[in-house]
């Protein structure tokens, strides 16, 4: 147990919007709850925004863009490496407090706020990088300049899985280019972002650049400052579902979109891979965030020679994980994020169940209060059970078989979803033919997470478009503009 009181944590956060500046009420005083999913229990009311103080929030970014704008690159860098400093030393508070609204274990909130506070740092890096090019036409008669500008005022919207991490892959880039911001974090856990507002006024952001709106009327908070003509951009990270509805709603203006979406994750496991390791990285693949991750390894695909011993192996590991309060010490396995999740997690056990499979460990629901499911392995998975197709979101490991390498890679790759892929080979010439022919965005090769602020983090098909982090990361923030200059 930690020794930091949960009502404290709770109580540093300010419960309202944050707009220009100021931490204010909804309009006409609304407030929803947010729940603590290891008990079901209301943790605090926020500020639920109506669509006039979404208005006010695109306001407030757009009246401080071109001061922001001109303002020096060193002094952004600093900010955001002020910024990452105060979250490394509040680490403990800020992760009882994603732990309080999310549920996951301490020590991953932890992890996840080691991950988040990178990408300050490495934007504060970025944010004196940004360069241009000088070159002389073909032709010789006249000269090329280009520059690199800010975007412009941006939308970001994020999900309740990382409630930092999502939110400072899009904030960092924005603060090092040059952007102002409105951000959405999602309504199951708003805490951690209106924290991170707070600490970002202290690190020294200017007034007006940051801009945080909460919400359950989402849709109808969201569509007016999509469709408003001063918005220039809008990054979300969430469903695919969703995903497809913000793109068209981003037509009206022509936005520069990033999206971030769903992801069904294939494992692969060749029978020359070095098994303590595949199973060491299966853990993580699978068990990071108690599965809620996009880059969960959603479909083991292994080669029948050890399929077996892979998936006995994977089961006595995860049959041994701790499962309950992730505030509790030495909890490996906290709830999932709300019932719906829970019970969509259920539905598809059952599914793949009903056509033939079998659960080496775990397969059902923890009884009582939370929302827990217990760490399961499936085998003898058919392919045309849900979880082939569908994200899982949740601790559950079905195994799939392949018996040629061609077929894994047609295995990996029937799905609608390109994220990321994992691949265990010792062979490098089969791993260059593996990598190669995924169609996913990201492949961690004999490891098992790929995550790295100093990496280009996206995907391709219906897992989206634009890169988070790595240099590629600020690009999505940077207009660049050509001057033909005579002589
Ligand atoms: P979600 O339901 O799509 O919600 C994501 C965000 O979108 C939330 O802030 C949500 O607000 C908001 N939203 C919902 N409906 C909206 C609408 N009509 N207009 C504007 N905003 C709307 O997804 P989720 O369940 O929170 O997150 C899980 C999904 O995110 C998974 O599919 C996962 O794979 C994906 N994800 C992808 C990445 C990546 O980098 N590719 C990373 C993490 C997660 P409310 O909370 O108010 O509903």
């Amino acid at each position: 147990m930690s020794d930091l009181s949960e009502k404290s944590v709770v109580e540093s956060v300010k419960p309202q919007l944050f707009i220009g500046g100021e931490w204010r009420a909804a309009e006409g005083g609304g407030t929803f709850a947010v729940e603590d999913p290891s008990t079901g229990d209301t943790l605090v009311e926020v500020a639920d925004a109506t669509p006039a103080d979404g208005k006010a929030a695109i306001d407030a970014a757009v009246a401080a863009q071109k001061e922001w704008a001109a303002s020096a690159p060193r002094d952004r860098g600093e900010i955001l490496r002020k910024a990452f400093e105060l979250i490394v030393e509040r680490t403990d508070e800020i992760a009882m407090l994603m732990t309080l609204e999310m549920g996951k274990p301490l020590s991953e909130s932890k992890a996840e706020i080691a991950y988040g506070a990178e990408f300050f740092r490495w934007f504060s890096e970025e944010a004196v990088r940004v360069a241009g090019r000088y070159s002389v036409a073909p032709n010789g008669a006249t000269r090329l300049l280009t520059l690199k500008q800010p975007v412009g005022p941006c939308l970001m919207i994020t999900p309740w899985n990382f409630p930092l991490a999502m939110g400072t892959r899009k904030i960092g880039p924005a603060i090092a280019a040059g952007c102002t911001m409105v951000i959405k974090p999602a309504s199951l856990t708003p805490l951690t972002m209106l924290y991170l507002a707070d600490l970002l006024a202290e690190a020294g952001l200017p007034k007006g650049v940051l801009n945080v709106v909460t919400t359950k009327s989402t849709g109808d908070v969201m569509e007016p400052i999509i469709r408003d003509p001063r918005l220039r951009k809008l990054t979300f990270t969430g469903s695919t579902e969703v995903g497809r509805s913000l793109v068209e709603q981003s037509a009206e203006g022509l936005l520069r979109v990033s999206m971030e979406l769903g992801g069904n994750a294939p494992f692969l496991v060749f029978g020359d891979a070095d098994l303590d390791k595949a199973v060491d990285g299966a853990m993580l693949a699978k068990m990071r965030n108690i599965g809620e991750a996009c880059t969960a390894a959603n479909r083991f695909i292994v080669h029948e020679s050890v399929a077996e011993e892979f998936s006995t192996r994977l089961a006595e590991r995860m049959k041994s994980l701790s499962v309950g309060r992730g505030t509790e010490d030495g909890i490996d396995v906290g709830p999932l994020v709300e019932g719906k999740q829970r019970d969509k997690v259920a539905e598809l056990v059952d599914d793949a169940v009903a056509q033939g499979a079998r659960a080496l460990t775990g397969g059902k629901a923890v009884d009582g209060a939370g929302y827990f499911y217990e760490p399961t392995v499936l085998v003898d998975v058919p392919t045309e059970a849900r979880v082939f197709r569908e994200e899982i979101f949740g601790p559950v490991a079905p195994v799939f078989t392949f018996r040629e390498d061609d077929e894994a890679i047609a295995m990996a790759n029937d799905t609608e979803f390109g994220l990321v892929a994992y691949a265990f080979t010792q062979d490098y010439q089969r791993a260059i033919r593996v990598y190669e022919g995924l169609e996913t965005g990201m492949v961690g090769l004999n490891q098992g997470i790929v995550s790295n602020p100093a990496a280009p983090f996206g995907g391709v098909k219906a897992s989206g478009f634009g890169r988070e982090g790595g240099t590629e990361g600020i690009e999505e923030y940077l207009e660049t503009k050509y001057v033909g200059l005579a002589l």
